[in-house]
């Protein structure tokens, strides 16, 4: 490792000194305290920088983002190791940090620049922590919603100066695309994600809501979701040690998330359920301990920076601390998802569950808007209160799915298989025509939403029924075991009735359509051919007839009665049939 090093650090120099001439230590010019965040250009330019002057650090263009411009990635190892692979063999755990998803919540940019820095001039000791842990940070992620900035947006947001916007240049929030993968940039992250195969995910934002006296509050990925000894370490070590040193070491306490229903009151805080479209839940379907920062709006711009970048520092220090208990937890949670015999895909919050919690607010208070004369309510800061309130945050399962031997996706569904590949799906093709007795679900029921989410009419409220039945399938269609790291990803993706899962985002709508039918005069024009050269179909026709009165006379039923008891019927049955199969016997 250490030759490694020497080998970068010389080419490393001479790279520098061919360019510049010297090589000074780079001085980083964050302007947070006087309320002005980092542009991307400023972002980018200070992490290329430390890039060129420091051995541990590296930049790395990751792929394209919808800006036109490449999603960059910014790696810090402490013996200038960067092959994962590599990294992974010493026995360091990896951190991922994203920042700028919603660039108008800014301070997780700011923050990790200055992070950065300090770990590398080894600021108060800090580069100790890179014996455990290899840091990588994407410097922004929205890149489009940062370079669109104003003073006028996210107008109810205290700083920075000017603000970027929430949705991408296509108009898509990214934290809601992160397993439907519609933008490039969700496309990259996933690649940059499975190249990395990071332990521990962290994701900066802000928040609007309900005000109190923390900057900082905290989502803990729903602990429900990891296996029982990762659950353990989570709920028991890892959340209350992070809690306790940000309020005994950093001076800066923090809440979890106030889940934002309205302001008023803060009655009780309800844990956070996780959902695969946001960033925490993509890592949670691979293991990743995964955050959620969410600093408080209300609060200034230089506090918001400094609560995140005490966190970044607890976060990593708490992993390097850590690393070999994660890395061991992680590895095991890997092994027994590639075994898993379920999965929850849809869960309800335990009523009956919850854990006093001490929260410090402000005592809500009526008042009289000054511009709009409406009556409304306010925070009084002048009132600060302590009380104890239940925090809910246990889940019971609402929906679990059996997991089968393999699903079976046939090739004219190209997008969906696609996006499992991107994914590091392991998956093969049937090589000949094969008929196979599978699990299929029909879709009983189910609710498009009226107004898109994500350029998408969501279906909701899946009802459906399972058949085994024995189906046809082609040489070329795609057999997908179920013993894969992937596992709670492919079955997530594939379920029907999973909330963000392909069918809920319209992947699959064409088969909701059904096949050809019929013309009346047609079909009509036909029937005589078709009942001559039936002796059975014309028999239980005219045994309909003669039971059924109304059938006698009624010329549309009979031809539709004629359709269903034909061949060409076969096609109709395939309506509403889910298209990928599930294969729970043998292969
Ligand atoms: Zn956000």
């Amino acid at each position: 490792m250490l030759r490694n090093c020497i080998v970068i650090v010389t080419l490393s120099i001479f790279l520098s000194l061919s360019v510049n001439g010297q090589k000074n230590e780079p001085e980083i010019n964050l302007r947070y305290n006087q309320n002005i965040g980092l542009s991307y250009e400023e972002t980018i330019a200070a992490y290329r920088q430390m890039d060129q002057y420091f051995d541990e650090a590296r930049m790395l263009d990751m792929g394209m983002t919808d800006a036109g411009l490449p999603l960059n990635l910014f790696l810090i190892s402490g013996d200038c190791v960067f092959d994962p692979e590599k990294i992974k063999e010493s026995g360091r755990a990896i951190i991922l940090i994203n920042n700028g998803i919603h660039p108008g919540e800014p301070e997780g940019i700011d923050a990790s620049v200055k992070f950065a820095a300090d770990i590398l001039k080894n600021r108060n000791g800090m580069k100790q922590y890179l014996d455990n842990v290899v840091i990588a940070i994407i410097p922004v992620y929205n890149i489009g919603g940062l370079i669109d900035h104003s003073k006028y947006f996210r107008i109810d947001q205290n700083g920075p100066e000017e603000k970027g916007i929430r949705r991408n240049p296509r108009f898509l929030d990214l934290n809601r695309d992160f397993v439907k993968q519609e933008s490039r940039e969700a496309r990259a992250f996933a690649s940059l994600y499975q190249y990395l195969n990071p332990d521990v995910f962290l994701d900066t934002h802000t928040t609007d809501g309900s005000d109190h006296q923390y900057t900082l509050t905290l989502i803990a990925t729903q602990p429900e979701n990891m296996t029982s000894a990762m659950e353990t370490f989570f709920r028991e070590k890892m959340v209350p040690s992070l809690y306790d040193r940000m309020r005994d070491e950093s001076s800066n306490e923090m809440i979890p998330y106030v889940e934002y229903s309205d302001h008023g009151p803060v009655n009780s805080i309800l844990g956070f359920e996780e959902n695969p479209w946001f960033s925490t839940g993509y890592c949670s379907l691979f293991n990743s301990f995964a955050f959620m920062t969410e600093t408080l709006i209300y609060k200034t711009f230089p506090e918001r920076v400094e609560a995140t970048y005490q966190f970044i520092q607890q976060l990593v220090r708490y992993t390097s601390e850590n690393s070999e208990e994660i890395i061991y937890l992680r590895r095991e949670a890997d092994i027994y998802t590639a075994k898993a015999k379920d999965i929850v895909i849809s869960w309800k919050t335990d009523t009956t569950r919850w854990e006093p919690l001490t929260f410090k607010g402000y005592r809500w208070e009526d008042t009289i808007m000054p511009i709009s004369k409406r009556k409304t309510g306010y925070y009084n800061h002048n009132k600060p209160y302590t009380d104890t309130l239940k925090y809910f945050n246990h889940f019971t399962p609402l929906v679990t799915i059996k997991l089968p031997r393999a699903y079976i996706v046939p090739f004219a569904w190209e997008e969906v298989i696609e996006k499992l590949q991107h994914n590091g799906v392991i998956m093969y093709q049937l090589s000949k025509d094969t008929s196979i007795i599978s699990e299929t679900y029909y879709i009983d029921s189910y609710e498009p939403v009226k107004r898109p989410t994500q350029g998408h009419y969501i279906n909701t409220n899946v009802k459906v029924h399972t058949v085994i039945q024995e189906i046809s399938y082609h040489a070329g269609d795609y057999v997908i075991p179920m013993n894969q790291n992937s596992n709670k990803y492919i079955a997530y993706m594939l379920e029907p009735q999973s909330e963000s899962g392909f069918f809920a985002w319209n992947f699959f709508d064409s088969f909701l359509e059904g096949q050809d039918w019929y013309s009346v005069w047609g079909f009509e024009s036909h029937l005589k051919t078709l009942l001559d050269s039936d002796t059975e179909l014309r028999a239980d026709f005219e045994k309909q007839k003669a039971v059924d009165k109304d059938f006698e006379f009624d010329h549309v039923a009979q031809l539709q009665w004629l359709y269903e008891h034909t061949p060409a019927f076969e096609l109709e049955k395939r309506r509403m049939l889910y298209p990928v199969g599930r294969i729970i016997g043998e292969l």
